[in-house]
């Protein structure tokens, strides 16, 4: 097999179709044995019903149903388990990501790079509430980690076998797979496209799910807002103790400490501030840990067409 195209679904029923077509229409021509991989994860529309159309004629398309939606990352993190090809491309259901720079990513990766991103020059059709926390996001990122992880790219790119085999080695809950398929190392390049908007359908992506996803990019690759509170709290005890100091003095020497009430107020409230942001950084990293702890499987398959994985048995991975 040479090349595996992974596809997490989530209510893409409008997509499906043209998506497998404009895929066809690419990937014939570069005369390769290659497979689909479908991760559909969770969808309430006829999104399951339609892949298992397309599987039922194209012995290519292999599919796996989720139990229930798990999320994006672990959908793509599903593919990347049941994929067998010796390259490996993650592409949005959405046709945001156009199937047509396949080709020039699997040329690229032929030069003798591991990883070749996409990286978005132009973003079509996105809010600019969206835009502008995407782009400050992935600043913020780049600054705190120590790997570098591409700005402006998101996971439509293609990987050589020895990077997911480097992928499958990392059993995080919390997937952040830009960030780990940065952190794998290689050679890594990048290409650049105009991202369209959506062909059809609403987006899967709710700001709940957005923010989850920024919170395990920064708490899975970087130490910096625990240091940030440690280093808050040293500042805050700094101001703390010279305002103890001017407390002190008002009260024996100069005698002038009648009207405290605004001081006092604006000292507790920043305070309380301060501690109740360091404690919820905290927080973010023991739910993580503890969510490793736990092990439980990253998901659960209902049923499948892949070989690999055994048909009666529900599998959990
Ligand atoms: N998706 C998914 N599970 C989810 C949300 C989204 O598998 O819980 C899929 C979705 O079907 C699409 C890709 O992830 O193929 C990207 O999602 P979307 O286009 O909604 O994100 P956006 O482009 O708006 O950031
Ligand atoms: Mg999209």
């Amino acid at each position: 097999m040479d090349l595996s195209i992974i596809i997490p679904i989530y209510n893409e029923e409008a997509n499906i179709p043209a998506l497998y077509q404009r895929l066809l229409g690419v990937l014939n021509p570069m005369e390769l044995a290659y497979e689909f991989i479908f991760i559909n994860d969770g969808s309430r529309d006829r999104s399951l019903a339609l892949i298992q159309e397309l599987a039922a004629q194209d012995s290519r398309v292999r599919y796996a149903d989720f139990s229930r939606n798990f999320g994006h990352q672990i959908a793509v993190t599903a593919g990347l388990d049941l994929s067998i090809g010796e390259a490996v491309v993650i592409i949005d259901a959405d046709l945001q990501d156009p199937p047509e720079l396949i080709p020039d990513l699997y040329a690229k990766l032929q030069e003798g790079y591991e990883v070749v991103y996409a990286k978005r020059r132009t973003r079509q059709g996105e809010s600019a509430a969206k835009l502008l926390t995407a782009k400050m996001f992935y600043r913020i990122l780049a600054n705190i980690t120590h790997i570098s992880i591409p700005v402006d790219t998101g996971d439509f790119r293609i990987v050589s076998r020895k990077v997911v085999r480097a992928l499958k080695q990392m059993p995080e809950q919390n997937k952040f797979i830009r960030g780990q398929i940065a952190w794998v190392g290689y050679r890594q390049t990048y290409l650049e496209y105009d991202r369209s908007v959506r062909a059809g359908g609403a987006t899967g992506y709710t700001y709940s799910k957005m923010i989850r996803l920024a919170l395990d990019g920064i708490t899975g690759f970087s130490d910096a807002p625990l240091r940030a509170a440690t280093i808050s709290g040293f500042v805050v005890s700094g101001i703390s103790f010279l305002v103890m100091l001017y407390t002190l003095y008002s009260r024996f020497v100069s005698g002038d400490y009648e009207h405290g009430w605004a001081s006092l107020m604006v000292s507790i409230l920043f305070l309380g501030g301060v501690q109740l942001i360091a404690i919820g950084i905290i927080g973010e990293y023991i739910a993580r840990l503890s969510a490793n702890v736990r092990q439980r499987p990253l998901y659960i398959i209902s049923d499948t067409n892949v070989p690999s994985v055994l048909p009666e048995t529900e599998t959990a991975h």
